[in-house]
């Protein structure tokens, strides 16, 4: 199985707005390392498809949202790669099918619902041993691709770039998973924007993954929750403005739910002055997701 990567660009933004802050800012634009497995979830399936073939399994079983980038890029995945996929979505699936989910069962994933109470326990044995009496054998990946070889795989992210560039990383969260894999082989500190709402569950998630995967952090990492605007996959008037500026600026796309949130934030927290060292120089990890944004306009 081949997982070779096209060259990503580092687009350096021109910005007056950044440069009246004595920073500069570039972003790696891994949305566009394949044009349907996008961005970092190209990264967290790395691991578990070779993973998978290697235990000769042929059907990957994952779970998500009605809107998941994840389900999302494992059909394309499943479907490039030659196995079945099974995405368990929470709640209803709607019909007729979203645009994510269209395109998921068009690459061959069979879709089956789950209700929101059994969801939330979707890791027990009693649920799972239940997928396996109704599906047979498969590769269970976690929701996100948060597992060990989603993380490994974030861990080649930092040889994309530079790192004598660049003096800070930063990059949105969901899981974590991301950010874990890249604070195990990061040389410079890292910044992460945390998109649902909460104090420090994703700080102590981060905490735990490390040691559960078996990893340890090579660099400073931390992460700034000011910036979820209102939760996962809320909006604000504020963001939605900023995502349409930004986009017409610097014809880079982004997504409400990730990354507009964290260039938003990046923005925001520029104004503060003393937040960022000065002349510091930042990249930002785009982490692609793009098909998300036809749930929104
Ligand atoms: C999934 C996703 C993330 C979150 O990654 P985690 O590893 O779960 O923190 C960030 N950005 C985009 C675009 C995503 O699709």
């Amino acid at each position: 199985m081949e997982f070779t990567l096209p060259d990503i660009p580092v687009q350096l933004l021109d910005d007056p707005l950044l440069d009246d802050c004595g920073l500069s800012l570039s972003i790696l634009r891994t949305d566009l390392v394949h044009p349907v497995i996008s961005g970092n979830k190209w990264f967290k399936l790395k691991y578990n498809l070779l993973r998978a073939r290697q235990q000769g399994q042929t059907t990957l079983l994952s779970f998500g949202g009605a809107w998941s980038n994840h389900l999302h890029a494992l059909a394309a995945a499943g479907k490039q790669y030659g196995f079945s996929t099974i995405g368990v979505v929470r709640g209803e699936i709607p019909a007729p099918l979203n645009a994510c989910l269209e395109d998921a069962a068009k690459a061959g994933m069979q879709l089956v619902p789950m209700d929101r109470a059994s969801y939330r326990h979707k890791l027990d044995a009693v649920i799972e041993n239940d997928l396996r009496a109704r599906f047979g054998d498969f590769y269970l990946i976690p929701e996100g691709g948060a597992n060990r070889e989603g993380a490994l795989g974030c861990a080649e992210i930092p040889s994309l770039y530079n790192e004598h560039d660049y003096d800070l990383v930063c990059l949105a969260c969901g899981t974590g998973t991301t950010l874990t894999g890249l604070a195990s082989t990061s040389g410079i500190p890292l910044l992460g924007f945390q998109v649902l709402k909460g104090d420090s569950y994703l700080e102590n998630q981060v905490t735990a993954q490390l040691l559960d995967f078996g990893l340890s952090s090579t660099c400073e990492w931390s992460i700034n929750t000011d910036f979820h605007c209102g939760g996962y996959a809320k909006t604000s008037a504020g963001l939605l403005h900023f995502l349409s500026e930004f986009e017409t600026r610097h014809r880079v796309p982004l997504e409400p739910v990730y990354s507009a949130k964290l260039l938003f934030g990046i923005y925001e927290l520029s104004k503060k002055r003393d937040f960022f060292p000065q002349n510091c120089s930042i990249l930002v990890i785009h982490g692609g997701g793009l098909q998300g944004l036809r749930g929104f306009f």
